[in-house]
């Protein structure tokens, strides 16, 4: 990916843990790598199809002066997440704000917090089978939609499906989604249980009848191992109602263990 670079930037602002930080202000160093595909702009020799760093630069000032925050944590990632909204170009983007300032009463050339933020590509599978099961569905990604971190990019068709399981129960209505999203897997994970929540997701039995069910099959190429969190999804390959909306939206997508794309999953399952 290309970068653009800004290095530096200093910009007055009234971030810090301390009153007198808060009245007084402080001069602030802010670097910025933003990454994309410079490509177009170069060849066609246009800004429309870059970024205009002026404009960064503005942008930068005017979210650093409009809020206060305790800490430069919480400024570097607000001006990583908000850069990153407002830019669409901008797949992936490092931000550094060093203080020079800081009130450490000892002479220090600066202090400065370090982050990288990037859109992630995330595929989720979703799944009803209490009520109006299209009508949960589509409601279910309307709140993934209205989520200002996620942008929902490809829906599957919905498939009916025979329950898995012993539990006596209505078909299910199942798919896959492919999203885009600011969010960290955990943050994922609570926007995921906030909407099951607010569409009355009741867990009850465990294999049980379900309003909606949304589960992360993969996050970029992360292989996650957590008590909350398995990532790929642990029973992604051997479910046929996952792989079958799966294969239509992300043939091509491999599975970053085993190494095998959704087809070749998808054809083995189905012999
Ligand atoms: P289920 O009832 O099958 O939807 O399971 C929900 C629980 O599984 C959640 O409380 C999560 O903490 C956990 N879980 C583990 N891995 C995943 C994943 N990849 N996607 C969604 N939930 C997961």
């Amino acid at each position: 990916m290309d970068i653009i670079k800004i290095k530096d930037l200093e910009v007055f602002g009234n971030h810090g843990v301390y009153k007198e930080e808060n009245i007084l202000g402080q001069k602030f160093l802010i670097s910025v790598d933003l990454y994309g595909d410079l490509s177009e702009a170069a060849r066609f020799d246009d800004i429309e199809s870059s970024v205009n760093y002026g404009e960064v630069c503005q942008f930068i000032k005017e979210e650093t002066q409009k809020n206060t925050f305790k800490l430069i944590e919480s400024l570097t990632q607000h001006l990583a997440t908000n850069i990153l909204l407002k830019y669409t170009k901008i797949r992936k983007v490092q931000v550094e704000v060093k203080k020079p300032w800081a009130p450490v009463l000892m002479p220090l050339d600066t202090v400065s917090i370090v982050m990288e933020r990037k859109w992630h590509k995330v595929y989720l599978s979703i799944g009803s089978n209490m009520g109006n099961k299209e009508k949960n569905l589509k409601e279910a990604i309307a709140l993934l939609e209205k989520d200002k971190y996620t942008k929902v990019k490809k829906i599957s068709s919905f498939i009916i499906t025979s329950p898995v399981g012993d539990v006596i129960q209505d078909d299910f209505l199942n798919g896959a989604l492919s999203i885009e999203t600011l969010r960290n897997p955990k943050e994922l994970l609570d926007l995921i249980k906030e909407i099951e929540a607010t569409l009355k997701r009741e867990r009850t039995l465990r294999w049980g009848p379900r309003t909606i069910d949304l589960d992360i099959l993969f996050y970029d190429d992360e292989i996650i191992a957590r008590k909350d969190l398995t990532i790929p999804h642990i029973e992604l390959e051997n479910r046929m109602f996952v792989l079958e909306p799966m294969v239509e939206i992300a043939p091509y997508v491999k599975h970053p263990i085993s190494g095998k794309s959704i087809e070749q999953l998808y054809k083995e399952k189905s012999n």
